[in-house]
């Protein structure tokens, strides 16, 4: 017994050697030096790109990991935490009120947009970066003007105010802009035509997404639906790599840098519908939409890229799979949203600050300390 215990300490202490050398590799200093780059001083902030996969837990990443041939991105990132997702007035967050908890770092009351629960108007990271003269872009499965896209650039009490939160649009400078919600800009009870003002104030209004695709610059608003875009298996296909990687090129004709938000809208749909092939589809689409973005964050210096969730929804758990076939089962708890932490995975400049257990309105702390707008 004793000697057993004495043998199993050593084989503990040789696998501690062991980790630690590994974890040593090239590769991984190559990253380090990669992430510190800026000759030894303080990275020069540029741009911030921040992806939101909607209802996006550790269990719906563990799906699509299982049922992909191939690895995902999420794996490529090494520094890693978890935030808080609790809202104001509940222990389980509506997107409304998380999202804005991520562009403003303010908690407020479910089904606000970027307003306090008192009504005050809160400001965004995305309005920030404009004052600044940083570009601006926008980037959704789901219309343009639901929860998650509207926290960073519109203002109500109400989520369901589409009418409304599409003028706060007009408000702005934002460059780019890319989803659904066609209708509520050029349909509208208030005979106001949004289209043709986006139009007077120098956008490119387009639908399509491959005429979205070959802007290069200027102002853009791509409306690709007139009000949400259909499932990626019911023909919105890769429309959300596809504008991700047009947003991004655009903005990066800005020399001041930008900040853009890219949200793949879906899971959190397959997660209310505890339809594990819909999320997982959906999942591995916004893992495309990411790989765009680490691509152009390899190759722009001073890029800080932050992918995390604002809830997760379906209490998915995964009860069965089978990693060869590809084959995964999962049970629900709920066909609403959860009060579990949820992941962030950063990447660039300052991505070690990322690491650790934090609130959610710490995402938006960070991207302003990142930029020096706190000062
Ligand atoms: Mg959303
Ligand atoms: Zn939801």
């Amino acid at each position: 017994m004793h000697k057993l215990r004495h043998l199993s300490i050593m084989l503990l202490a040789m696998t501690v050697i062991g980790l630690s050398c590994s974890s040593n590799t090239n590769k991984e200093n190559q990253q380090q030096s990669q992430e510190k780059s800026g000759s030894g001083q303080k990275p020069k902030p540029k741009n911030v790109i921040l992806m939101i996969g909607d209802g996006m837990g550790v269990s719906q990443i563990y799906a699509g990991m299982t049922v992909s041939s191939n690895p995902l991105v999420f794996e490529q990132f090494k520094n890693i935490g978890l935030q808080k997702t609790y809202s104001k007035d509940n222990y389980i967050t509506d997107s409304g009120a998380s999202n804005t908890a991520l562009a403003t770092g303010e908690k407020t009351a479910n089904g606000h947009i970027a307003m306090s629960p008192s009504g005050d108007t809160l400001t965004t990271i995305l309005e920030m970066a404009e004052q600044h003269g940083y570009a601006t872009g926008l980037v959704s499965t789901s219309s343009i003007l639901h929860a998650t896209p509207a926290a960073f650039i519109a203002h109500n009490k109400d989520r369901h105010e589409y009418a409304s939160l599409a003028e706060d649009f007009l408000k702005t400078d934002v460059d780019v802009f890319i989803g659904g919600g066609y209708n509520q800009f050029a349909n509208r009870d208030d005979n106001r035509n949004l289209v043709k003002e986006l139009e007077g104030k120098g956008y490119q209004v387009l639908r399509d997404i491959q005429d979205i695709e070959e802007v290069e610059k200027g102002k853009l608003a791509g409306l690709t639906a007139d009000k949400h875009n259909p499932k990626y298996t019911e023909g919105r296909g890769n429309m959300l790599p596809r504008s991700t990687q047009t947003a991004l090129d655009i903005l990066d004709n800005n020399a001041k840098g930008f900040f853009l938000m890219v949200e793949g809208s879906q899971i959190d749909w397959g997660g209310h519908a505890n339809d594990t092939d819909y999320i997982v589809n959906e999942l591995l689409d916004f893992n495309r939409a990411v790989e765009k973005a680490l691509a152009f964050a390899k190759a722009h210096e001073n890029t800080l890229l932050i992918v995390t969730a604002d809830h997760e929804t379906g209490g998915m758990a995964l009860t069965g799979g089978d990693r060869e076939a590809g084959q995964l089962k999962a049970n629900y708890g709920t066909d609403g949203h959860t009060g579990v932490m949820v992941p962030v995975f950063a990447y660039g400049p300052g991505s070690e600050k990322f690491r650790g257990i934090y609130e959610n309105t710490a995402v938006f702390d960070k991207m302003q300390a990142y930029y020096g707008f706190d000062q």
